[in-house]
């Protein structure tokens, strides 16, 4: 089923799966945890696809066990960065052979070291949806920036060029992880005002480890609330006191979006399928009423 037909009647709930690394060529423990994520009743699963296209044949792979042995749907993200439209052909022959209609058309981060050799043949995600639109037929989504993305100079300009993917084709966005919902409202309420009106899926990642919360610290854009942060350095040395607070924290952030009719809840599991069912344990009765 397309995606964006199962959000013309209601919210969705969801999950982001990442495949394992090229070498690892036995894929079960994967397929257990999509096993496991399967009994929270995701409207779809997302599985990431590598910046470089070296991990395609995961990707597929993994989506094409969503579709065969869940009720989810598989969404399929592609970026394009790395790739030209003979690869691009190659790939959603692939997925149309697969009957797998949804795709997260993406243009992937550019390598540090050498950021302009990375791109191409598209330039942008919105290149890559307006080729896919005049030659296939997928469910089309993109990804949007809470807090703006790193390489745009202002929010605006970041949804100016969003809205040219709504243009070319996108009927659902999915956001960026963030921390704190505020930039999450003004995302939406700016986009409304220029014109944005598909759905925007709120991406939740929780933070449930010393690791975790490393790297998103340097990772530049994801703001992390004091208090969040006063907790997680506190209790760094103690697994199980980061992944209680971890998990506390996305259920509020969740619990607050839906109050406040957020277009749907899109969970980064990180492989993890104990993060889905402890937030899904807590809150199954309002997930059901809202997302169902
Ligand atoms: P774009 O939409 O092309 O935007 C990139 C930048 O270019 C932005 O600053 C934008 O404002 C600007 N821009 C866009 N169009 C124009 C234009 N016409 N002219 C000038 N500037 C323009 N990465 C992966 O490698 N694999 C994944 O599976 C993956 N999944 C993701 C899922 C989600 C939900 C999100 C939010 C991100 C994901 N990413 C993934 C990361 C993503 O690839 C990077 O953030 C990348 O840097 C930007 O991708 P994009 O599709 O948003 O690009």
């Amino acid at each position: 089923m397309r995606i964006c037909d199962i959000l013309r009647t209601k919210k969705t709930f969801s999950f982001e799966v990442f495949p394992p690394k090229p070498e690892v060529s036995d894929l079960d423990d994967i397929y257990r945890t999509i096993d496991e994520l399967q009994q929270f009743h995701p409207d779809f699963i997302s599985v990431t696809f590598k910046a470089s296209g070296d991990n395609s044949r995961h990707t597929i792979d993994l989506a094409t066990y969503i579709k065969r042995n869940t009720s989810a749907e598989p969404l399929v993200h592609l970026t394009c960065g790395s790739l030209d439209k003979e690869d691009v052909d190659r790939v959603a022959a692939v997925l149309e052979q697969e009957h797998l209609e949804n795709v997260l058309a993406l243009r992937g981060d550019k390598p540090v070291d050498s950021p302009e050799s990375y791109l191409k043949c598209f330039r942008h995600a919105s290149e890559l949806m307006a080729y896919l639109r005049s030659t296939h037929k997928f469910c089309m989504g993109g990804a949007c920036y809470p807090e703006g993305h790193i390489e745009s100079e202002s929010l605006y300009d970041d949804l100016h060029h969003l809205k040219v993917k709504q243009d070319m084709g996108a009927s659902f966005f999915i956001t960026q992880l963030f921390y704190d919902n505020n930039y999450y409202y003004r995302l939406k309420r700016v986009a409304r005002t220029m014109g944005i009106t598909i759905p925007i899926i709120p991406g939740i990642m929780p933070l449930t480890s010393a690791t975790m919360f490393n790297k998103i610290m340097h990772m530049a854009g994801a703001s992390i609330p004091f208090e969040l942060r006063v907790l997680f350095e506190r209790f760094r040395n103690d697994k199980e006191a980061m992944f209680e607070i971890g998990i506390a924290f996305s259920v509020s952030q969740i619990l607050e979006l839906l109050a406040n009719d957020a277009d749907g809840i899109h969970i980064y599991t990180m492989n993890n399928p104990k993060v889905a069912a402890d937030i899904y344990q807590r809150i199954h009765h309002v997930i059901d009423k809202e997302l169902r």
